[in-house]
């Protein structure tokens, strides 16, 4: 079928109408009528091809929640008029360890992520939720809480999960100091779901004009990164620190910040590597770890955690026709704190 989209034709072209092809359903596919996509930082990496290798044309958008508009012959767990949701990825390979073990999005053959990327056959590109709608199997697609509103959902599917993951698996709680790096889309989500989990949060900031919202969305304490002084004094009093920050690669400073112990998750995927000192790391037994999007199955669990909780994200929705002057703003840090796009601005 025919959908309206907006794609990027080359590397660094602008977004412009485009449209695609869905596939027909097989029997485990859901169609989903696309209401929202979130725009993520990683779609302008992409599109601008600052992680090398992009394919064009590419239609980008992996933070996507609409509704079940009709279901293949053998689709048990979804019915038309669910709403659903797709996030980083749409298939993987089915037969790693990780992906039988649940972990698809450490498929070792590399999952079949939502855009830029091509499905388990090696060949069929896969095209993102800038667009109407999309089809995929149903064991990929997620069951959105029904409290929340789609549009604050959306952004869960990527900064949601990116964020829920590591203070999950690293263990977020009463007792535990969590600093979060950057309050862009990942970070304010790291911000209030580490809050809903019980933890103490600061938030380390190089926009002194976030104060005041770090505060409001659960923060106990807010660190601006040049204020040497207060980085300074704050040294070794956390426990965990997620770094969300886009263009940041010394890693340093924030290091320092980690207690006996700690351990920092890098989830920011600037286009240059990381750099930290080795003193630095040796120094409180600290510990440096990594975090790509999150399986199925804790996607789920952040979803349903997100709907007990009341957690949705701080948006700004914007028609699609304005989401080349929305990604510079982006990259702009000016953003409070997900651009959602309306879906239905693509028209009928
Ligand atoms: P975002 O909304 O643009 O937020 C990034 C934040 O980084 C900004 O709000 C800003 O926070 C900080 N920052 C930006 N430019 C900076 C600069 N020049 N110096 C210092 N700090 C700067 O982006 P996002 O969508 O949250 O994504 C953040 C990063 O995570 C991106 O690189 C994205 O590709 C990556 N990502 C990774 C995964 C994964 O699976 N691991 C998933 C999604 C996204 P302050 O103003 O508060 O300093
Ligand atoms: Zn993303
Ligand atoms: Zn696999």
């Amino acid at each position: 079928m025919d959908v309206r989209a907006y794609a990027a034709l080359a590397a660094k072209s602008p977004l412009e109408p485009y449209v695609i092809q869905r596939r027909e359903l097989g029997p485990h596919d859901v169609l989903i009528d696309i209401k929202f996509s979130g725009i993520c930082h990683s779609d302008i990496h992409q599109a601008r091809d600052e992680w090398g290798g992009a394919s064009f044309p590419m239609v980008p958008g992996h933070e996507i929640a609409g509704v079940i508009s009709a279901i293949g012959s053998d689709v048990t767990a979804f019915a038309v008029g669910d709403l659903a949701g797709i996030g980083c990825f749409v298939d993987s390979c089915r037969e790693c360890d990780n992906c039988k073990a649940g972990e698809e999005s450490y498929c070792t053959k590399g999952a079949a992520w939502t855009y830029n990327s091509v499905m388990p056959d090696g060949v069929t590109p896969t095209l993102g939720g800038y667009s109407q709608a999309i089809v995929a199997d149903e064991k990929y697609v997620l069951r959105l809480p029904s409290n929340l509103g789609l549009d604050v959902t959306a952004p869960l599917m990527c900064a949601g999960i990116t964020l829920y993951q590591p203070l999950r698996v690293w263990q977020a709680g009463p007792g535990v100091r969590v600093g979060i790096v950057g309050l862009g889309g990942l970070g304010h989500m790291g911000v209030k779901l580490a809050k809903a989990m019980g933890a103490e949060v600061t938030l380390i900031s190089h926009s002194p004009s976030k104060e005041e919202d770090a505060y409001r969305l659960g923060a106990s304490n807010f660190l601006l990164s040049s204020d040497r002084s207060a980085m300074k004094s704050a040294r070794e009093s956390l426990d965990l620190i997620v770094n969300t920050a886009s263009a940041i690669t010394n890693i340093d400073p924030f290091m320092n910040l980690l207690a006996l112990d700690g351990t920092l998750v890098s989830v920011g995927l600037p286009d240059a590597p990381l750099s930290l000192s080795g003193f630095t790391l040796i120094g409180q037994r600290r510990r440096l770890a990594g975090s790509n999007n999150g399986s199925i199955r804790m996607t789920q669990e952040m979803l349903d955690f997100c709907g007990e909780h009341g957690v949705g994200a701080d948006i700004e929705t914007i028609a699609i026709q304005d989401a080349n002057a929305a990604w510079d703003r982006v990259v702009a840090s000016d953003v409070k704190y997900r651009f959602v796009i309306d879906i239905a601005s693509l028209g009928d």
